[in-house]
């Protein structure tokens, strides 16, 4: 699997994906935006493929500027980590997320479960774990009914410092879920150390299922080890009906991606999830 990891480090550096330039925004713009209030979150529901049940919903942040229109995360989240606002960013996000979340109930009355992307810079302070867990309470979430999405390339990054403050947190039963695995060329030596108890396999590879059999075989293969390792396997970026089969068959546990929807306002959600049925699936 390393090898064929590297094998594909080195196609994405060939084909690099087309980067946006965008004017680059300040710290007080950004700081401006959290106080009026600019940031907004939109959620992308995530399907258990063995039901077809929504399990869980992930609240991707958007920039709704009034001038320059929504603005995605990929051109505001690395300047804040730069300016040093990401800290501030994540607790906005953290408290915008987590009073939304009690208007997705499930039929049965279960709350569904909410997850955060987390910057790795964040992870720098040992109190954390503790105010982060008692802002979900005041909320009324339970922590077992969070994910902290950590990125597999800013673990390794920051793997020092994070390690105790993600034991702290899954000794509180927050889930830590490792987003866009297989990007981060981490060896599995180190990511065995942290406490994850998901894995979200990066959606390059699950684009490319359909005609590259390193793909097919990396997705396999992460799917066995992860089980191996008693975690849930996401698949991210499902866009078709055959990347979901190929998923299903080879024992994958949740699904995410436009195939199903879009993130979408939490109300627009709503609205998809009182008609989507199951039984289609
Ligand atoms: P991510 O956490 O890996 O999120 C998945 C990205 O894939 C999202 O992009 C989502 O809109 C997109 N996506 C979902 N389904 C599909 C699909 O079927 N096909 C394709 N092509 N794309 C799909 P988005 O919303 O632009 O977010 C980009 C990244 O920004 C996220 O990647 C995450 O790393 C970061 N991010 C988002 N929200 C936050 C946040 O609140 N805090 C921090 N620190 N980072 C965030
Ligand atoms: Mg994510
Ligand atoms: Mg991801
Ligand atoms: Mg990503």
């Amino acid at each position: 699997l390393q090898k064929l990891l590297k094998g594909y480090a080195l196609l994405n550096i060939l084909t690099p994906e087309p980067k946006q330039i965008s004017k680059a925004v300040t710290k007080d713009e950004l700081l401006r935006a959290m106080v009026r209030e600019e940031l907004v979150l939109h959620y992308q529901p995530q399907l258990n493929i063995a039901t077809g049940e929504v399990v869980g919903v992930e609240a991707l942040v958007r920039w709704q500027h009034p001038e320059r229109g929504l603005i995605f995360p990929d051109d505001f989240i690395p300047q804040a980590e730069v300016l040093g606002v990401i800290d501030e960013l994540g607790w906005y996000v953290a408290r915008l997320g987590l009073s939304e979340i009690r208007q997705f109930v499930n039929r049965e009355g279960l709350q569904l479960k909410l997850s955060l992307n987390v910057s790795p810079q964040s992870l720098h302070d040992l109190q954390l774990p503790d105010i982060f867990v008692g802002l979900a309470r005041q909320y009324g979430v339970a922590p077992e009914n969070i994910v902290l999405e950590i990125t597999e390339s800013g673990l390794i990054q920051e793997l020092a410092s994070a390690l105790d403050i993600l034991t702290r947190l899954r000794m509180k039963r927050v889930h830590l879920s490792i987003d866009d695995f297989g990007t981060g060329y981490a060896m599995m030596q180190q990511l065995r150390r942290v406490p994850a108890t998901e894995l979200k396999i990066d959606r390059s590879f699950v684009h490319d299922m359909h005609q590259l059999n390193s793909a097919r075989v990396v997705v396999r293969k992460t799917i066995e080890i992860g089980h191996e390792l008693g975690m849930k396997i996401v698949a991210e970026g499902v866009e078709t009906k055959e990347q979901l089969e190929f998923l299903r068959i080879n024992g994958c546990d949740i699904a995410q991606g436009y195939y199903f929807s879009r993130p979408v306002p939490a109300i627009v959600l709503l609205d998809w999830m009182k008609n989507y049925a199951p039984l289609h699936f």
